[in-house]
């Protein structure tokens, strides 16, 4: 994909935020309104939210004059300080409506997620001591998030007037369950939050569906969501992409193409696995990423589920259940 030197287009900043996480800095992207618009703002820590100060001030503004704030979804690198940014400001928040309770019950939802993430990682395999360790670490990292009032809560295909653009707000669910995307369809220009990023893929990561606000077994089949949004966003007419985190590209459609490619490549790399017999979505984890399969456990086990459910889905994997843990077989392969 090509980065453009010439830069964004005219009214638009990007402000390159700090995060202690190793994604690196996020973007929060500065709209010339009126109503001024941030769209996400980095997480809860001070000193991303000096930073953030110190790049309005750069483009001559100040937190104080914000009037719209747009959250492209709830993880903690983009809507962290939304709350603390719309308590001094007066900014109005707008997030996805059919997911306000991630964000206006930000700390309860958080532990449900939590919680959901525990008994997730024991039915598919993962050592209870590894779970409980990694529990005792992501109740510290919830800080980095906060809740925020939704003002705007914004239905899928919902427009947002900001200064001369319209931007349309599209529901694209996969890398969380509530992502949106705005498309100026005049401007060809799509800011994408983490939907579609141009040096890293973006994980499909499991959650609790959206309809499940009690936090029950059922969980959503990202990876699923996410090929579904990514051909939908495939369709649409764009030259630029804004995204959540690096410089801006062009190109989406080869870059999604390239997406899904992948997805399949790893999906058959699966599949090879299960020729031996019956396996956890962690014991695949594991003899992909070793190590890393314990330290990550969750995004790693995320990432082979998305892939299963992908197979699941094509009637070349079914689920089997043993001691209490899911198993996965190939159809056809005995077992
Ligand atoms: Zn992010």
């Amino acid at each position: 994909m090509s980065d453009r030197p010439a830069g964004l287009p005219a009214g638009i900043r990007r402000l390159t935020v700090p995060t202690p996480f190793a994604v690196g800095p996020v973007n929060a992207y500065l709209i010339d309104g009126p109503p001024l618009t941030l769209v996400d703002g980095g997480p809860n820590l001070a000193s991303s939210l000096t930073e953030l100060e110190r790049l309005l001030r750069d483009a001559g503004r100040r937190v104080e004059e914000l009037e719209l704030l747009v959250v492209t979804h709830h993880h903690m690198d983009h809507v962290g300080l939304t709350g603390a940014i719309a308590e001094r400001s007066g900014a109005e928040v707008a997030f996805l409506g059919a997911a306000r309770r991630l964000v206006e019950d930000y700390a309860a939802e958080a532990e449900r997620d939590d919680a959901f993430a525990a008994a997730l990682m024991r039915r598919h395999g993962v050592e209870a001591s590894v779970v409980k360790a990694l529990e005792a670490t992501a109740a510290r990292m919830r800080w980095f998030g906060a809740p925020a009032a939704v003002d705007r809560p914004l239905a899928d295909g919902a427009t947002l007037e900001i200064g001369e653009r319209r931007l349309r707000v599209l529901h694209r669910p996969g890398h969380s369950v509530a992502d949106v995307v705005l498309h100026d369809a005049d401007a060809k220009l799509l800011i994408a939050g983490d939907h579609l990023l141009g040096r890293i893929s973006s994980n499909a990561l499991v959650a609790r569906a959206l309809d499940q606000p009690a936090g029950g077994p059922e969980r959503a089949r990202p990876l699923l969501d996410y090929r579904r949004s990514l051909r939908a966003t495939r369709e649409l007419d764009v030259d630029l992409v804004l995204g959540g985190h690096g410089p801006a590209f062009g190109d989406h459609r080869a870059l999604i193409d390239r997406r899904l490619a992948d997805q399949e490549r790893r999906a058959t790399r699966i599949l090879a696995m299960l020729r031996d017999g019956p396996a956890s979505a962690h014991a695949i984890a594991a003899s992909i990423w070793g190590e890393v399969a314990i330290t990550q456990a969750y995004l790693t086990l995320s990432e082979v589920l998305g892939h299963l459910d992908l197979l699941e889905d094509e009637g070349l994997v079914r689920e089997t259940a043993r001691d209490g843990v899911v198993l996965f077989e190939h159809v056809g392969r005995g077992g």
